[in-house]
């Protein structure tokens, strides 16, 4: 089967791009990952994208975005791409639950997604306490303490960013070192609500009946274990952008983002467009990912315009 258009991940980018080439009679197929939706729905209350002024939850403004598409006539199939060939057009894409499928273009938002710690307590309290975005939940912790894992210029920015609501943010770092660059620590020294430390591996977030009370942390140079207080930890120990699955053909910088033609959704390959986080190392935020997706939608469009290839291509 041949598509115009197939979308991979459903993050507000790709719902986005699904929503604009579904309403221009595009019909794409959707392929929806392990965690449809993407990000937002690991978030609690989304307060900051425009036209909510009362705020909406995560999992709500994604099945929304989705039905959205839908209802122009997007085709949204659960599955995991195994496999692409991307050397010549139509592509050629292998998908567990479908099998091998062919698109004209191709809309990659497979996003970044967040590393975790990995540590006991931590999955259970995400929206307890534990988050991965200090401009989605940094709100949420006014007058609170919290502590920041992590060394680098994320880390950095989000401990002098939570310092609007916090009494106090605290940076625990694996190494005596920070990672981030000079500028970055300069800046979160100089704020003196921020506190520092380091050398402490966090072991374990502890929790009550409300929520996250504290990180226990071992300290690497003397081995002892103590129980940090706090009301709110943030994770902020870089992203994975996920593109393992496109096997090197798509251009990419030297930590695995989609590298696009400036100011477009354009890969290195013709009829392959990015958008979303996983091209996107600098704002991450929900609503520039879905102004992505519409670039994509458009530059897709227009590709296939001026290859004259839309009425070659059959739907499903
Ligand atoms: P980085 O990879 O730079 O830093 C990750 C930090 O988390 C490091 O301190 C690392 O420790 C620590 N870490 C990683 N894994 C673990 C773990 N399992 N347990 C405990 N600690 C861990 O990621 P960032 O997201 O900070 O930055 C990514 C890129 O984005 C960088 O190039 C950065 O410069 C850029 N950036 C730029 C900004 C700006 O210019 N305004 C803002 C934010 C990011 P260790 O050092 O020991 O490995």
């Amino acid at each position: 089967m041949t598509y115009h258009t197939v979308i991979i991940g459903t993050g507000p980018a790709g719902l986005t791009a699904a929503i604009y080439l579904a309403r221009a009679n595009m019909n794409p197929l959707v392929i929806e990952g392990p965690e449809p939706g993407g990000q937002l729905t690991t978030t609690t209350e989304v307060e900051n994208f425009p036209g909510f002024p009362d705020g909406i939850m995560g999992p709500e403004l994604m099945s929304n975005m989705r039905k959205q598409a839908e209802r122009f006539g997007a085709v949204f199939k659960s599955g995991w791409v195994t496999k692409t060939d991307l050397s010549a057009r139509p592509f050629k894409l292998e998908v567990d639950s479908l099998g091998a499928i062919e698109a004209e273009t191709l809309i990659i938002s497979t996003g970044a997604s967040a590393k975790y710690l990995g540590i006991p307590g931590e999955k259970d309290n995400i929206g307890r306490g534990v988050s991965t975005c200090a401009t989605c939940d940094g709100f949420f912790f006014r007058g609170k303490k919290i502590i920041v894992v992590g060394g680098g210029d994320s880390a950095m920015e989000e401990a002098n960013f939570l310092t609007r609501f916090a009494s106090e943010v605290r940076v625990v770092n694996r190494r005596n070192e920070l990672r981030a660059s000079k500028i970055m620590q300069d800046r979160a020294r100089a704020n003196e609500k921020v506190s520092w430390s380091l050398n402490r591996t966090p072991i374990e977030v502890v929790a009550g009946a409300l929520g996250v009370t504290g990180l226990k942390v071992r300290n690497n140079e003397t081995g002892e274990e103590e129980v940090l207080e706090t009301d709110g930890v943030f994770v902020t120990i870089g992203h994975t952008p996920n593109t393992g699955f496109l096997g090197g053909q798509v251009e990419t910088d030297e930590l695995g983002y989609i590298v696009v033609k400036p100011g477009t959704s354009h890969t290195n390959i013709p009829g392959v467009f990015a958008c979303g986080d996983v091209q996107d190392t600098r704002y991450r935020q929900a609503i520039t990912a879905a102004g992505s997706g519409c670039m994509a939608a458009l530059d897709c469009e227009k590709f296939l315009e001026e290859a004259a290839s839309a009425p070659a291509a059959q739907q499903a």
